[in-house]
């Protein structure tokens, strides 16, 4: 089985390949730009993890670069593709609206036709839980109608599904929407808050607390996601009664948490107490997230379940370590 993997450098990237070769008698075939949205130190030092692996092979590549995308398409002829590679952060999309639309939609465009091109068995793609925007009622649903986005960022992952939903049906490519809820674990991205916590935590810094702590988040742990991902992706739509063969999912922790109790949560796994600054809610910001996994769980048996204060204990000890602190 050959599997294309998009951001393959990327915080579930990463984690995505390293499970995948532990299947064994899978090929990845890893793209990722190593772009500078965050340190490039961290994305090669990702890569490091997989490099040595028999089956693993890394292609530095822009999905907007289409005669790029083709090309690597053309000639590796892959069976799947998880497509992870996006610009990613709902606060950064509100001063930085190009790189969303170069990466997530038009790097999606050129996904999806590379796709139908070079026949694969399925597309899944992600997306997210900020699709379901400010006012949506708790717990999120697939069935819900969500069509107010309140980020450039939601609005790119919420037209990346009604893109998705045209291949489907223009063409019967299966795909595969995962609405990502909070990711956090070993390997994560520094530009989220339990990265920029820890940080400032071990090293006495102040942290800056958002809407007074009110909001609540579905905190999901990384090796869920990544178990869900690979479920999922052998898991066909196959588009019966005349629909598309095209599918959303939660993929969230069913559990959504204060970000005070996550903050508590954080300084337990630190051994320190947070110096705390509060301010109000920011733009794009939405007060809750909250995954209904129904149907997730209905298909493939699993739904994300790790305990926050297990997850994070794991996360601080992996930063500890690769920091050496
Ligand atoms: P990440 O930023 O760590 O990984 C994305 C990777 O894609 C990066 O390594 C980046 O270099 C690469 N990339 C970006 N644009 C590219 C392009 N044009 N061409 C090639 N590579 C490109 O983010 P992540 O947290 O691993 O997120 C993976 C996916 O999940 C993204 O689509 C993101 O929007 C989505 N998501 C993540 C979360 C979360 O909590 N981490 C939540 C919801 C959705």
């Amino acid at each position: 089985m050959k599997v294309l993997v998009t951001g393959a450098a990327g915080f579930i990237g990463r984690a995505v390949c390293e499970k995948l070769l532990d299947k064994g008698g899978v090929d990845v075939v890893a793209v990722d730009n190593l772009n500078d949205y965050y340190a490039v130190e961290l994305k090669h030092a990702r890569l490091a993890t997989l490099q040595s692996r028999p089956g693993f092979a890394f292609h530095r590549l822009d999905i907007a670069d289409w005669d790029g995308l083709e090309a690597l398409f053309a000639a590796e002829r892959v069976d799947y593709v998880i497509h992870l590679a996006a610009q990613a952060g709902v606060r950064y999309s509100i001063q930085n609206p190009h790189a969303y639309a170069q990466s997530n939609l038009t790097g999606f465009t050129n996904v999806l036709e590379a796709c139908r091109r070079h026949p694969v068995k399925h597309l899944v793609y992600a997306s997210s839980s900020s699709v379901y925007g400010q006012n949506a009622k708790v717990p999120f649903s697939e069935d819900d109608r969500v069509d107010a986005p309140v980020s450039f960022y939601a609005a790119t992952k919420k037209a990346n599904e009604v893109m998705a939903h045209s291949y489907a049906h223009l063409y019967a490519l299966p795909t595969t929407g995962l609405r990502f809820f909070t990711v956090y674990g070993p390997w994560g991205r520094p530009d989220m808050a339990p990265w920029l916590f820890t940080e400032a935590i071990l090293k006495g810094e102040t942290i800056k607390v958002f809407n007074h702590g009110k909001m609540q988040r579905d905190f999901t742990y990384i090796d869920d996601i990544v178990e869900g991902v690979l479920r999922v992706m052998e898991h066909v739509p196959q588009g019966a009664d005349g629909q598309p063969p095209y599918r959303l999912f939660n993929i969230g922790n069913h559990n959504p948490v204060e970000l005070m109790k996550f903050i508590r949560a954080t300084e337990a796994a630190c051994g320190r107490e947070a110096v705390k600054d509060y301010y109000p809610m920011q733009d794009g910001d939405v007060p809750v997230t909250y995954a209904d996994t129904a149907r997730l769980r209905a298909a493939v048996g699993f739904s994300p379940d790790t305990p926050l204060a297990d997850g994070m204990q794991r996360f601080v000890a992996w930063y500890r370590g690769y920091h050496g602190v």
